[in-house]
């Protein structure tokens, strides 16, 4: 009998464009792709679930994004930055719940000007040695990415959005280029942080060829981790009127990647877990091995909706904590807590 191509995917970590189209386009491979997905996730990291504190601190923004709740178009969020102060508190009280990994991540706003992000790093790298700082706070010129590096941050979360020049046209106005987007991840990758790109599945305009083409361009990168979630339209944004992005294709992709990136990091997100109530369990069963509860204070939590219905808004952090706890365990895997760094190889 010929080799499926979930299994040639498996063993040789990618696969022709036509066959790609197949997997991505039918659910006829589902099944023997999400347990391959599942296989391959347990011989690299066994039943680990990592967990990552996400400090959402500021949704000021300079950008307008098409599909962005918090664009700086959207004159109706009400706007919050989370002082120097109130950030180091966050972490400490995640540092109490088990968290060694803390991903602040914000709008790009200008009151975090490179010397305050470096001493916002360096402060909690000083009192939190054991713990991994991430940073997701847009394009930055080499250099900031430099200076954030020798403050300490080791990590930096990044999506590419799509590795289409036509399609980011159409997801973002004339001031953001793909080609600026992807100097940045290569620029971050030369410094040596461990990277993060990614896409939003489901986002308007976007087809299989476009999904096809982040795959190619995620071959060249080899980031060490992957952020992908369906895109949810936000009532505010010029894309108000898009459907989202599928429960189906996402897991789909989500399986897809961790056969063609084994030992990737790859979150089941609090999107997914928004479009279906128990999407982020069936995330982790496709695949993913990260989740990314929110640490940031419940008094803000409204204020950064990138996206309608967002899940999690009114929960204490340590109530967050022990719902995914359950969530994780419930899918048949195990919350770790420690860094959780790749596992190349
Ligand atoms: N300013 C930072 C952080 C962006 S928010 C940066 O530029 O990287 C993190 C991610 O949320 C974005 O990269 C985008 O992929 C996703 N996102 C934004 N709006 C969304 C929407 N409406 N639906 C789903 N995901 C969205």
């Amino acid at each position: 009998m010929p080799e499926s191509i979930v299994q040639q995917l498996r063993e040789t970590r990618t696969l022709p464009d036509a066959e790609l189209f197949a997997l991505l386009e039918s659910p006829a491979y589902d099944a023997e792709l999400f347990a391959a997905a599942d296989a391959v996730r347990r011989e690299h990291y066994g039943d680990a679930v990592f967990l990552r504190g996400l400090i959402e601190f500021t949704n000021h923004c300079r950008n307008n994004c098409y599909y962005c709740g918090i664009r700086r178009d959207n004159l109706k969020v009400p706007r919050y930055r989370l002082t120097h102060e109130d950030i180091l508190s966050c972490a400490k009280e995640g540092y109490t719940l088990g968290y060694r990994t803390f991903v602040l991540q914000g709008g790009e706003d200008p009151y975090y000007t490179d010397e305050r992000v470096c001493a916002l790093v360096a402060d909690l790298h000083a009192r939190f040695p054991d713990c991994a700082i991430t940073l997701s706070i847009g394009e930055k010129p080499r250099a900031s990415y430099q200076a954030f590096f020798d403050a300490g941050a080791r990590r930096y979360l990044l999506r590419h959005e799509t590795a289409s020049e036509a399609h980011y046209a159409k997801l973002h106005p004339a001031e953001l280029s793909l080609a600026n987007r992807k100097r940045c991840l290569w620029d971050l990758k030369g410094i040596g942080y461990q990277v993060g790109a990614g896409f939003m599945v489901g986002s308007p305009y976007q087809t299989t060829r476009e999904l096809i083409a982040d795959l190619r361009f995620l071959q060249e990168l080899q980031p060490d981790m992957i952020g992908i979630g369906p895109f949810i339209h936000h009532a505010d944004t010029p894309f108000r009127d898009f459907p989202n992005g599928t429960l189906e294709l996402t897991l789909r992709l989500l399986a897809v990647l961790r056969l063609m990136f084994p030992y990737v990091l790859l979150p089941s997100t609090t999107a997914l877990g928004t479009i279906h109530p128990q999407g982020r369990e069936l995330g982790l069963k496709a695949g993913a091995n990260v989740v990314m509860p929110n640490l940031s204070p419940v008094a803000v939590r409204a204020k950064y909706k990138l996206y309608d219905n967002k899940i999690c808004l009114g929960e204490e952090s340590a109530q967050c904590r022990g719902c995914l706890e359950r969530r994780v365990a419930s899918a048949g895997y195990r919350i770790v807590t420690d860094r959780g760094d790749v596992r190349r190889g």
